[in-house]
C-alpha cells in the first residue's frame, strides 16, 4: 500500500508552531504526549487510566475523540470553530 505523501501546507503549520506547541501536537500525534497512557509505559505513572472516566487508557485517541468525560467540552470546542468557519464564509 502507497503512503500518502505528507501535506506540505499541515508541515508549514506545524513547523510555525511554537516549540512547545509543536511539541503538544507531535506528543498526540505519536502517543506519546504527558497522558497517562505512555506516562505508565515509561514507568512515571502507576495508572494508565483517563483521570477523568476512568474507563479506558489515557492515550491520545481517548484523550482527543473519546473520552465520555469529556465529551461535553469537544462539542462545545467543535460547535465554536463551526461558528468561526461559518463566519468566514
Ligand atoms: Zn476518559
Amino acid at each position: 500500500m502507497l503512503r500518502k505523501p505528507p501535506d506540505a501546507r499541515l508541515s508549514k503549520y506545524a513547523l510555525a508552531l511554537p516549540r512547545q506547541k509543536l511539541r503538544i501536537l507531535v506528543g498526540l500525534l505519536t502517543n506519546r504526549a504527558n497522558l497517562n497512557r505512555h506516562l505508565y509505559i515509561v514507568k512515571v505513572s502507576d495508572d494508565e487510566l483517563c483521570p477523568f472516566c476512568q474507563e479506558e487508557e489515557e492515550s491520545s485517541l481517548h484523550f482527543l475523540a473519546k473520552c465520555v468525560a469529556t465529551m461535553n467540552i469537544r462539542r462545545d470546542n467543535l460547535v465554536n470553530i463551526c461558528w468561526s468557519i461559518m463566519n468566514l464564509v
